[in-house]
């Protein structure tokens, strides 16, 4: 009874489409299954796979995991917290961080969520590549709009290197790179860097002469020394950071709708974040109690809230991070302890 009552309702709920299946477009998926809404997700690639993404997931509150269903699979990941703050391969600072953050790679944490929201009776299509739709219903999670910007991003897992701690943060003479370990002993190594062309890899992966260049030559020769895990490396480039531009009709979300630079690790969680904040109105058009035009000014207003401030916060941080003569104060607030990292934490984050 309960179940014919439930494939009833289902029936008479529109259905929501989901352009991307990254982190933001499956959450909301298994969030809207778990509210009985019809849902299809397209994603243009297939799973596993690896994605440029430094994979250290911090601010998400465990209140917006469990209010997408997806708390008990964070409840098994590794949680880092402590900081090593490295300039010119120096520690300039160590630090706890206020929360602890997750640590779990892109080819496992897609693939638990596909499996969980096709167990839940969505329908997942994979190598499905779509170009945005003005028909109500379509929610926009594709991630990065391809769009000239000055960044390159490079990732890549590799073994048998040891951190000095949870996350080990290298800032570079015009770039940065993390390393966090995720599972199985894969350490993953991710940087932001301005991109330059001039830079070229010969039989080596192009992280090497970013680092090389960025003046980082003891990793690079800790990386050297490690294992590199097949298929894992990866790049990306030809984006910007900030509010991207809206799509006409669409409701986006994720990177879709706004980058924070990712020194701040919490991009993932913006994905998180903005996947629980659209569930509310997205229920409610696929329940026909509002329209499509209501639904996306309530995620529009929704989401300004949420992350307008956040965004300006990190990206002048960034600015800060990356300006040369900004570097020698940096080094000394660092070494006297008198960066407020817990209040940029915050502003960074809520
Ligand atoms: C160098 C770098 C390091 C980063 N490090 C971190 C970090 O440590 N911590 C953190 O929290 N964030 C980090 N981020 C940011 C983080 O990766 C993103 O914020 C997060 O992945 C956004 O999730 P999303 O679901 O919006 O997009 P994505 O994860 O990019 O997912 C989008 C999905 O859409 C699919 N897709 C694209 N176009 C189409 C189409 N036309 N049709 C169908 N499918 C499509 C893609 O294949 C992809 O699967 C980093 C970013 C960069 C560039």
């Amino acid at each position: 009874m309960a179940g014919s009552l439930s494939q009833y309702m289902a029936q008479e709920m529109k259905q929501i489409r989901l352009v991307g299946g990254g982190l933001a477009g499956l959450a909301l998926g298994i969030a809207l299954r778990r509210h009985g809404v019809p849902v299809v997700v397209h994603e243009a690639l297939s799973y596993p796979r690896h994605r440029v993404c430094g994979e250290f997931i911090s601010g998400v509150s465990e209140q917006t995991l469990a209010s997408l269903g997806i708390a008990p699979f964070f409840a098994q990941v590794a949680r880092p917290q402590e900081v090593s703050w490295c300039h010119a391969e120096r520690e300039w600072a160590r630090f706890r961080l206020p929360e602890a953050a997750y640590a779990v790679s892109r080819f496992h944490l897609d693939q638990v969520l596909c499996e969980e929201l096709r167990a839940l009776g969505g329908e997942v299509r994979e190598k499905s590549r779509q170009v945005p739709q003005t028909e109500a219903g379509w929610v926009w999670s594709a991630g990065r709009r391809p769009t000239q910007g000055p960044w390159i991003g490079l990732k890549a897992h590799v073994r048998d290197v040891s951190l000095r701690a949870g996350l080990e943060m290298h800032l570079g003479t015009d770039g940065y790179v993390g390393l966090v370990e995720v599972e199985d002993g894969w350490v993953n190594v991710c940087g932001l860097f301005r991109s330059d062309s001039s830079i070229r890899a010969k039989d080596e992966p192009l992280l090497l002469p970013y680092l090389r260049r960025e003046g980082l030559m003891n990793l690079t020769e800790r990386l050297q020394q490690g294992t590199w895990r097949e298929g894992s490396v990866s790049a990306v480039a030809g984006f910007r950071l900030g509010g991207q531009p809206p799509l006409a009709n669409l409701i986006s979300l994720g990177d879709a709708h706004s980058i924070i630079p990712p020194f701040t690790g919490n991009g993932m969680s913006m994905a998180l974040e903005a996947a629980a904040l659209a569930v509310e109105p997205l229920v409610d058009y696929a329940q026909g109690r509002c329209d499509w035009s209501q639904a996306q000014q309530t995620m529009a207003a929704a989401a300004q809230r949420k992350f307008g401030r956040r965004l300006g916060w990190a990206l002048a941080c960034q600015h800060l991070l990356l300006a040369p003569w900004f570097r020698r104060p940096l080094e000394i607030l660092s070494q006297q302890q008198l960066l407020p990292f817990h209040t940029l934490f915050t502003l960074t984050r809520r």
